[in-house]
């Protein structure tokens, strides 16, 4: 345990501390629970990238909760303008007022050009299952292409063009017309290539899953830019380009899931913008609001225009609370230059795990743009034999020693790198140094 004077974490006693564990038993008395795999710590604050638990142990968090705190938890302007806000109005529904045309007018300044309108909504869910009902209703055809490993969200739609079962087994037949298609995860290629040889092999075969699939009525393509959920699997440079061309090829739309790659994640403000793409709509969420719970979709003013009144609606969407979070979070991303600072810290934190990676026994892969990363365990670097309880223990070891990791993955058996944008190298090091040490062991 570490207990030196000058680190920033400290953890006083293996956890759960005894406060954890009381709260963390009632909880589960009282909520309906399917949740994943968590270190057993309660939360009692967070500020920045540090979080405190209810035991006055201090951990550095590499979580962002999931992937949302992007501007650091309860950063001091969010936190002000959402009180300011509460303070003056929670809910008018499609009233105008001042922080949502605010909010929407800050966003679309934010984005390509060609991404002149958006939409707000409360769930990353939400935004992905709105952009397929574009899709759909722009076009008057009904089939979307999605990728194997894929994950939008739990609605039927969403699950539906994902292509990851865990949110569709159980549940029935899922939408009519979903598509799906192999999406490069090169460290388990399913072609059991290379992206030096394979000539990205993928694309290539969208028309053979085409050809076999659609029964004419292709409405559009929808795409992460890297898979989140699958275990943080980016694609080869490229990609991403020739997938809108293969869809314009095809008369189709092209459309972004961007709720977790978006507000700076990737070490620039949005994901898009490492490819050279015009996507028709894009969906966002989590960095959006930081913490507060908003989501939307971008798209062009022309496919706004297919809709007639009350096509696009909903009861929070948009609320002031929220709006005013919108402004705040974007404000903070420019100035204080977050997708700069996640580049900057990023490349130092992937140039440093990628070295304890080759030390380690059980780190098969190290891969992510910057302070997106996945470090995925395996039994076997050779067989690449994945082992979700060796993960397990990663995240308990590294929590003890101050360092609070999350678990993603088709398998299961992906270590989240993913710290607020805020963080600083100080803290940077002192976390690699956790893992180093949590790594090195095994
Ligand atoms: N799309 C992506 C890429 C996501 O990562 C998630 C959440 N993990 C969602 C959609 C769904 O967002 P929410 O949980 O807010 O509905």
């Amino acid at each position: 345990m570490l207990q030196s004077r000058d680190r920033i974490t400290s953890v006083n006693t293996p956890l759960p501390g005894p406060n954890s564990k009381a709260l963390l038993e009632r909880w589960s008395e009282a909520e309906a629970q399917t949740f994943g795999f968590q270190a057993p710590v309660a939360w009692q604050s967070a500020q920045g990238v540090i979080v405190h638990d209810v035991d006055g142990n201090v951990f550095i968090d590499w979580t962002s909760g999931v992937l949302v705190a992007n501007v650091g938890h309860c950063h001091p302007r969010l936190v002000e303008a959402v009180r300011e806000a509460a303070g003056k109005i929670l809910n008018c529904y499609e009233y105008a007022n001042e922080y949502r045309v605010a909010a929407a007018e800050a966003l679309v300044q934010t984005t390509p050009e060609h991404l002149d309108r958006c939409f707000f909504l409360s769930t990353g869910s939400e935004a992905t299952e709105q952009a397929i009902r574009l899709m759909k209703r722009y076009t008057g055809c009904f089939e979307i292409v999605g990728f194997h490993g894929a994950f939008h969200g739990r609605t039927p739609g969403a699950a539906g063009v994902g292509g990851m079962s865990m949110p569709k087994k159980g549940y029935g037949p899922p939408i009519a017309g979903a598509i799906h298609a192999p999406y490069p995860y090169c460290y388990r290629c399913a072609f059991k290539s290379t992206p030096e040889k394979c000539g990205l092999m993928c694309l290539e075969f969208l028309d053979e899953v085409v050809r076999a699939n659609s029964c004419g009525s292709l409405a559009g393509v929808l795409a992460e830019p890297y898979l989140g959920t699958a275990g943080f699997i980016f694609p080869p440079d490229g990609w991403l380009t020739e997938l809108e061309r293969w869809a314009r090829a095809h008369g189709i739309m092209f459309s972004l899931d961007e709720v977790q790659s978006s507000y700076g994640r990737t070490g620039k403000m949005w994901a898009m913008e490492w490819e050279n793409v015009t996507p028709d709509i894009v969906c966002l969420g989590k960095g959006i609001g930081s913490g507060v719970p908003t989501s939307a979709v971008l798209m062009k003013s022309s496919v706004v225009g297919a809709l007639g009144p009350g096509e696009m609606s909903s009861t929070a969407g948009g609320n002031p609370l929220s709006s005013a979070a919108v402004i705040a979070v974007l404000e903070v991303m420019k100035s204080e230059r977050l997708p700069d600072n996640a580049r900057k810290i990023g490349n130092m934190m992937k140039e440093c795990l990628t070295w304890i990676a080759e030390q380690s026994r059980c780190v098969g892969d190290v891969r992510g743009k910057g302070l997106v990363m996945g470090l995925e365990i395996v039994a076997d670097k050779n067989t690449k034999e994945p082992t979700p309880e060796l993960a397990k223990e990663i995240i308990v070891r590294c929590a003890n020693n101050g360092l609070l990791v999350g678990r993603v993955g088709i398998f299961g058996n992906v270590i989240r790198v993913g710290p607020p944008l805020v963080i600083n190298e100080e803290e940077a090091e002192e976390s690699l140094d956790i893992m180093e040490g949590v790594l090195l062991s095994l």
